[in-house]
């Protein structure tokens, strides 16, 4: 290891990566940490798909137009009302610049001529998916210099007299300490942790899927909000979709959401309907639905199509499950099967606008869990992503971007391809702020 790096980036995420480039193209010697295997780095990156971009005009990425005001305003309407407010409009200036300086670093992006994206005037997209744009990244990095430990946990960071002792391992042979003059944070959003979520959702905690990487685990957050720093946002409030509860518990990516509801009904584990409050049709209606889903008995529903809803709605990554009649669907769901007729028969006299009735056979019914995209909590920063403490107290030495910050401008809410915008426009900050104090 390098006893004499000027940074020390813990992350190798889309935050980490942009601190790390940042960082490094000034002139900074930087050491990038990841606790992930190299085969699974980038974070949760590797499942994403698109960026949210100020665009004044038409570019060769997006249509149209894309206004700054636009963009702050939708902000404060999700999240009612941005946190800090020179941190929301830095962002929102720094996503004007972020394609073309991605592009710099290797990233290609996916021009709406080819059709195979979305219309989107908001949002762009790196050609190949986020784990496309994470290789290209990495091997940027590599080129640069910057030195890049995959494997690697940081599990403690000291404070010393000339910046941070960063501890590495859990103990024993594999243990060692680095030295960094300034460190930056970038370890995501906290919740890939079975004790994590049962400490802040209970018994429900057993029950929620994590949709992207298991290392996120949050551990290094507790350790500084533990060593005296000060927390934002809420541990309990969360963005989180439908997803199959027969994926993966973690790491299910984007295939394993379910976007067919507006096709059926939804029932609980017992059979019973449920409905969640302004789902309805939104192109976005799974996020509704997450929560609710969390709500339930053993946080699971069901969703039930009959044969029309079934051809309505479009491939999900797991087959359904199907039977003949409702009563042998619910004996294959172990629900009781007079609940889910009445259930059925409720809605069939009563089918919302969107939905049609659940009238003809193969009926059919897709498992559902809660699964969560990341938790509105973290380590708070000021406007120069500076780790504030508790007691108001910043230094120069210690910064976080990244998701583990962005409650400091996203309370609640999501917009989409704002995750990773806030991670990569705030990261590359963050490289730089940390860079300019170590570079005179
Ligand atoms: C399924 C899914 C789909 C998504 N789709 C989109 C999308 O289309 N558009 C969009 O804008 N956003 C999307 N997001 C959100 C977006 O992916 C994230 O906001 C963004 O990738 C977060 O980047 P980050 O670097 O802050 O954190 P992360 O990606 O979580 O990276 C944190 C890194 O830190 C490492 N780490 C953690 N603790 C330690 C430690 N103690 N020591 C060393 N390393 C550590 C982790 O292994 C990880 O590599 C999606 C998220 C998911 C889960």
């Amino acid at each position: 290891m390098n006893s004499e790096n000027q940074i020390v980036v813990v992350g190798g995420g889309i935050a980490g990566l942009c601190a790390a480039i940042a960082a490094r193209r000034i002139g900074a010697s930087v050491h990038l940490l990841d606790n992930a295997p190299a085969a699974l780095r980038g974070g949760n990156a590797r499942h994403a798909r698109n960026f949210r971009v100020v665009h004044p005009e038409p570019t060769p990425f997006a249509p149209g137009s894309y206004q700054s005001a636009e963009f702050l305003a939708e902000l404060d309407g999700v999240a009612g009302g941005v946190g800090d407010r020179t941190l929301a409009e830095r962002l929102v200036a720094g996503s004007e610049t972020l394609v073309p300086w991605l592009m710099e670093n290797g990233v290609t992006m996916q021009t709406p001529s080819l059709g195979v994206v979305p219309y989107s005037r908001r949002t762009v997209f790196p050609l190949g998916g986020g784990k496309a744009m994470i290789n290209a990244l990495y091997r940027t990095a590599a080129a640069l210099g910057i030195m890049i430990s995959n494997d690697t946990s940081v599990t403690a960071l000291r404070e010393s007299t000339s910046g941070w002792r960063v501890d590495l391992g859990s103990g024993g042979e594999n243990a060692a300490t680095i030295q960094a003059r300034r460190v930056i944070v970038c370890a995501g959003s906290p919740g890939a942790d079975p004790a994590w979520l049962t400490t802040h959702y209970g018994a429900a905690g057993d029950g929620l899927m994590i949709r992207g990487t298991r290392y996120a685990d949050g551990r290094l957050l507790d350790r500084l909000l533990a060593m005296g720093a000060q927390a934002s946002g809420d541990p309990t409030v969360c963005h989180m979709v439908a997803v199959d509860a027969r994926g993966p518990r973690f790491d299910g990516g984007i295939v394993t959401r379910i976007t067919a509801i507006p096709h059926g009904m939804v029932v609980d584990a017992s059979g019973a309907r449920i409905d969640a409050a302004g789902a309805g049709q939104k192109p976005t209606h799974y996020a509704r639905w997450g929560p609710r889903i969390a709500a339930c008995d053993r946080q699971t529903a069901y969703l039930i199509l009959d044969a029309d809803g079934l051809q309505r709605a479009a491939p999900q990554a797991f087959a359904p499950i199907e039977a003949k009649s409702i009563a042998a669907l619910a004996a294959a769901l172990d629900c009781n099967p007079a609940t889910l007729e009445a259930a059925v028969a409720e809605f069939n006299a009563a089918p919302t606008t969107s939905a049609r009735p659940v009238t003809r056979a193969p009926f059919a019914a897709y498992p559902m869990r809660a699964g969560i995209t990341f938790v509105h909590h973290g380590v708070a920063v000021d406007d120069r992503l500076r780790v504030v403490w508790t007691d108001g107290r910043t230094n120069d030495t210690l910064f976080a971007a990244g998701m583990i910050m962005a409650a400091n401008v996203l309370r609640r809410g999501y917009l989409a391809g704002l995750g990773l915008t806030l991670a990569a426009v705030i990261g590359r900050l963050a490289g730089e702020e940390a860079a300019r104090h170590v570079i005179r």
